[in-house]
């Protein structure tokens, strides 16, 4: 629905606030280029798809979401919500994730990205504690000290500016990021220069074709202000492609939320809140736990693996090795 040429159908545009006059017009975060067409607006979220390698991308964009200052402020009504934080440590959360890390990557120095609260390296130490040192680095400062309360090593500092002179990590993973990011290249190459010869570099981002999209087009609560980059399969494996240090091992679709479908179609076009974010969230995760609804998970199961082998589910991950 979404791939629809250069210019968006007049039925996805919106009205509503029109950008300030300070906002930073963007090359395309993928071949550089500065020739885009208007691809989707909705409220101040400007959308556009490049001409020469079909990236979808927001510009222009506010500049404190290029300097970070904007996930400072997001920290505590969304990410040190207690719904949110209950959701993010429960057990189930990151269970993908894990399971495709450990799968290739088994035991090491481990630097999540975009950390936020530390919640994903919690459970990797929580569950596997001999096999992993793990090092979270984040903006968002009131998320890295809840992340060190729960004994997460943390880098205080953007990644980019990051000084780890001569440590080298078996594994860098960017859950959930790569999307926030104004200069995501920049961010894959520090990746490939922090890693070991062999060590592994997960991506995982929100996929612009999946179901959700299809069915709910702007409607979608993922189409927002702070996501400034929005991949396909096919943007994906060319973004990362870009990096000449990494080979593609595997690449493919993951999770799906029918609860947050449902609840997108029901609802309007309106921003959803960080705080209604952050309890469908915690009720999602509860859905996942509670043993009465397993008839019901084994379906649910049934429709994620079919909407995965069809590159349909909601995000799009990327496992990448660094060439020896
Ligand atoms: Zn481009």
């Amino acid at each position: 629905m979404l791939n629809c040429g250069c210019r968006a159908r007049p039925a996805l545009l919106m009205s509503g606030p029109q950008p300030t006059p300070n906002r930073v017009r963007r090359v395309c975060p993928l071949c550089e280029q500065d020739d885009a067409a208007p691809f989707m607006e909705k409220e101040a979220l400007r959308l556009v798809r490049c001409c020469q390698c079909s990236m979808i991308y927001a510009s222009p964009v506010e500049p404190e979401l290029a300097s970070g200052k904007f996930y400072d402020r997001l920290g505590v009504p969304f990410y040190l919500s207690a719904d949110k934080l209950e959701s993010d440590y429960a057990p189930v959360r990151f269970e993908r994730e894990l399971r495709l890390f450990r799968s290739y990557c088994p035991a090491g120095a481990v630097l999540d990205v975009g950390c936020s609260t530390g919640a994903f390296l919690f459970q990797l130490k929580n569950r596997y504690l001999r096999d992993y040192a793990v090092t979270g680095t984040d903006v968002a400062g009131a998320a890295l000290d809840h992340a060190e309360s729960r004994g997460v090593e943390v880098v205080r500092e953007s990644f980019l500016n990051g000084d780890f002179r001569e440590r080298r990590f078996d594994a860098v993973t960017f859950w959930a990021v790569m999307e926030h990011l104004v200069e995501p290249k920049r961010f894959l190459h520090k990746a490939a220069l922090v890693l070991k010869p062999g060590g592994y570099c997960f991506v995982l981002v929100p996929n612009l074709r999946s179901l959700a999209v299809r069915v709910l087009g702007v409607r979608y609560r993922y189409i927002m202000p702070d996501h400034v980059n929005y991949f396909t399969a096919a943007t994906l494996q060319q973004f990362v492609a870009t990096e000449p240090a990494f080979e593609i091992i595997q690449i493919g679709s993951s999770h799906f939320n029918p609860v947050v479908l449902l609840k997108d179609i029901r609802g309007g076009m309106e921003r959803v809140a960080d705080e209604e974010r952050a309890r469908l969230l915690k009720r999602t995760t509860a859905y996942k736990q509670n043993l009465l609804l397993r008839p019901a998970k084994w379906a649910y199961s049934g429709v994620e693996w079919l909407l995965t082998r069809l590159k349909l589910a909601d995000n799009l991950f990327v496992v990448l090795r660094k060439r020896f």
